[in-house]
């Protein structure tokens, strides 16, 4: 999997494919999330992913 930001709106996402557009405002200014994104980004997830177990 392949994290991803959008320049426009900062909107992060993963796909294991090529991404042309952002799937939340559609631009095609996109480009691959840096380290310190993704980190934050699985965070993000793991912080989610445990709250749903909790609740
Ligand atoms: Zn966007």
């Amino acid at each position: 999997m392949m994290i991803y930001t959008c320049k426009k709106c900062r909107f992060m996402f993963e796909d294991k494919g090529y991404v042309r557009q952002c799937p939340d405002c559609g631009s095609e200014e996109i480009r691959p999330a840096t380290k310190a994104e993704q980190e934050e980004y699985r965070g993000y997830q793991e912080e989610f992913n445990s709250e749903s177990q909790t609740a």
